[in-house]
């Protein structure tokens, strides 16, 4: 489209278009690879679905960000060909430490020497970028102290602060869904598509209205999600309901050249991701930056009304429409 449009001539085209809002734009990152097993499927098969739905979905490049101690689990096995995998699908990696501390209880040399670990494994690695996520997006808690000793450390090291700008809490979802398959309770499965992708929109769209009041424009996002099965499962399904509620899928290169990738904000307020630091250093207050879908209590409420509820009495194990193929 765009390209057609360049060759029409751009004057004509400034004439005849009518003013159309900037789209909002965002891309995928998935943290904790490789990730424990779910209850659907084994890592190889989450991970063989996975790239295949970003494929259909027409993702071009998401960030995959790895524990590099996970490597070492049981469900660690295969996890270095699955990380190579992921990258030879167009799709890049970050540093998401060794063995996932949290800084607010770590000494700050400790906590570096995790982090160089880390990074002497994935800087020999293909798609390999520059990038520090923090884990449980702890970077520091109320300790200004060690929030700036590892912010010269970043830079030292030449490594981006990885941030996120739209929290949820996919990772929880991802547990209720799996004990629930794990227990063999009969479950609405286009009840939990639909829980899914309606809670992560929503969440984007929260940060997009915040993100518009405090920048005055709309930034490019990054969607925080988990190496999940539902992740594997619907990931399709997200992108497209993310593009029909007017959203652009970027790749994760082109979200972090977005100046607020250098706006370090001067706050503690850090644990939600970059828009609402940033919001909260304008002024607002933490309540108002925590969405309803990141609390256990209202997910397990929605899964029991939506998944469980209405469930056929038929199990996920007994041959339906609904059943889930163990095949990638
Ligand atoms: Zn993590």
């Amino acid at each position: 489209m765009r390209r057609s449009v360049a060759v029409l001539g751009a004057g004509l085209l400034l004439l005849c278009t009518p003013r159309v809002e900037a789209q909002k734009r965002i891309a995928l990152s998935f943290d904790d690879v490789p990730r424990h097993a779910g209850a659907f499927f084994t890592p190889d098969q989450r991970a063989i679905r996975l790239i295949a739905a970003l494929d259909r979905a027409g993702v071009e490049q998401a960030g995959f960000f790895v524990t590099t101690g996970n490597l070492k689990k049981p469900d660690g096995d295969g996890g270095a060909d699955r990380i190579r995998a992921y990258v030879a699908a167009g799709h890049v990696l970050g540093n998401h430490s060794t063995t996932h501390p949290w800084l607010s209880r770590t000494e700050v040399e400790d906590y570096l020497e995790d982090l160089d670990q880390a990074e002497a494994w994935l800087v020999n690695q293909p798609g390999h970028r520059p990038w520090f996520r923090y884990p449980y997006l702890d970077e520091g808690r109320g300790d200004i102290a060690k929030r700036d000793a590892l912010r010269a450390a970043l830079q030292d090291r030449g490594l981006l602060n990885a941030y996120i700008t739209v929290d949820n809490y996919d990772w929880h979802l991802d547990a209720i869904a799996s004990s629930a398959q794990r227990e063999g309770k009969a479950m609405n499965l286009e009840g939990l598509r639909d829980l899914y992708v309606e809670t992560l929109v929503q969440v984007a769209n929260f940060y997009e209205a915040i993100a518009k009041d405090v920048l005055d424009r709309s930034p490019a996002h990054v969607l925080l999600l988990h190496e999940t099965d539902l992740a594997a499962l619907f990931i399709e399904d997200l992108v497209v309901a993310l593009r029909l509620d007017g959203w652009q899928v970027i790749p994760i290169d082109e979200a972090y050249q977005d100046p607020i990738a250098h706006q370090e904000p001067e706050t503690t307020y850090l644990g939600s991701g970059r828009v609402a630091a940033l919001a909260h250093v304008a002024g607002w207050s933490a309540e108002e930056l925590v969405h309803e879908r990141t609390d256990e209590e209202v997910l397990n409420q929605l899964f029991q009304e939506r998944v469980l509820a209405t469930a056929e009495t038929t199990s996920l194990s007994t041959r339906s429409s609904k059943t889930i193929s163990s095949e990638p």
